[in-house]
């Protein structure tokens, strides 16, 4: 069986090490030792300015927008996962969507001002499958309206562009560190910014708002992780590379072996590094991926339909809307196998199946 990923674990005995630590010294959760050198780690492996480490990457959306005290209307993209959505519903906000760019499957920056409106506070848009979005547009549009930006970054471990880290853009960036992502501690995520003084309320805010022991400066919530999650984080850090190389050369299989199959990737930004953290495929048309979906089912391969369906148009909380470009692309996309213990002739024999089926 082949699913379309596997959490990445390292050698039992680098995580074990790390636990006697914590059993050494008592300190569980509540910014410790390990949690505190991962998020230097981190700050220095994506020369950022203020990153906190915290307990998932959506708590890291809710408290970015709650940081930056947004309100009303909030422009985002109906192709991501859906706590890019629920995180802006969840803070008392409308999500206002606005169509994607069908190359680059992110929002599409020159449809932006036509959603402003006088309630508008901020765009929050998502670097979908790592793929920066279009940051120097949305920059100038987001300075002009006097708009707030944060980035969804869940995908987007260890991306530069413009020669820097893809998390320095925006007023915050946020990263999931889920198991399922390219590089996780289980359950994690962190924010980014370069404004000190919005760092140290984010701290705040992770921490039920404490000011000290006896005082409260923010309403906050409890967004900080623990130090097992750290140990992960921290263990599976000294594997960065070898992941990047692995997935590297399992994608450069897929396009070298895929070439004449019913389909394209999407057209990566033309000066930003790339992570491997997905290998998804927009094909010509619904009905043959559907076929694919099923015969690589038979071969016990299991592909996913990720993002599908549009968050404009399937949540319950919301009236839907259709919008052109994301409902044609989401029918056909298709996110192939992808984590580090698959085999080169594992992709092989994905790719054969993927060729013999009929169009
Ligand atoms: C995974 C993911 C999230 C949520 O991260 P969690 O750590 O699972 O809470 C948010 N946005 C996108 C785009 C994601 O892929």
């Amino acid at each position: 069986m082949i699913p379309v990923t596997k959490p990445f674990l390292p050698p039992k005995e680098e995580y074990n090490e790390l636990i006697s630590g914590i059993w050494k010294r008592g300190w569980l959760t509540n910014m410790g030792p390990l949690a505190n050198e991962l998020e230097a780690t981190l700050q220095k492996h994506l020369q950022v300015n203020h990153l906190l480490y915290v307990t998932n990457g959506t708590i890291a959306l809710q408290m970015a927008i709650k940081a930056l005290g947004l309100k009303g209307e909030i422009l985002t993209t109906p192709f991501s996962f859906i706590a890019t959505t629920s995180s802006i519903v969840w803070e008392n906000c409308t999500p206002v969507f606005v169509d994607i760019d069908e190359q680059s499957l992110n929002i599409d920056a020159a449809k932006i001002e036509a959603a402003i409106t006088e309630n508008t506070t901020a765009i929050l848009a998502t670097h979908v499958y790592g793929n920066p979005c279009d940051v120097i547009a949305i920059e100038k549009i987001a300075n002009k309206h006097n708009l707030k930006v944060i980035y969804d970054g869940a995908h987007a471990f260890g991306v530069k562009v413009h020669g820097k880290s893809i998390f320095e853009y925006g007023d915050i960036s946020t990263c999931s560190l889920h198991a399922t992502k390219l590089y996780h501690s289980i359950e994690g995520g962190f924010v980014v910014t370069n404004d000190k003084e919005l760092s140290q309320k984010l701290a705040k805010i992770r921490n039920f708002g404490f000011d000290g022991p006896e005082s409260f400066a923010e309403l906050g919530i409890n967004g900080k992780n623990s130090e097992y999650h750290a140990a992960m984080g921290l263990v599976n850090y000294k594997h960065i590379e070898a992941i990047h190389n692995k997935r590297k050369k399992l994608t450069e299989a897929y396009l070298t072996n895929l070439q004449g199959l019913a389909a394209v990737t999407p057209i990566w930004h033309s000066e930003a590094s790339k992570n491997y953290a997905y290998f998804p495929l927009v094909f010509e048309t619904e009905e043959f991926m559907l076929k694919c979906i099923d015969v690589l089912k038979e071969n016990e391969i299991f592909a996913r339909r990720y993002f599908y369906p549009s968050l404009a148009n399937s949540l319950p909380y919301l009236d839907p809307i259709s919008l052109k470009v994301t409902d044609a692309i989401a029918k056909r996309v298709l996110c192939l196998p992808l984590y580090f213990k698959l085999s080169n002739k594992e992709v092989n024999v994905i790719c054969e199946v993927l060729l013999s089926i009929k169009n």
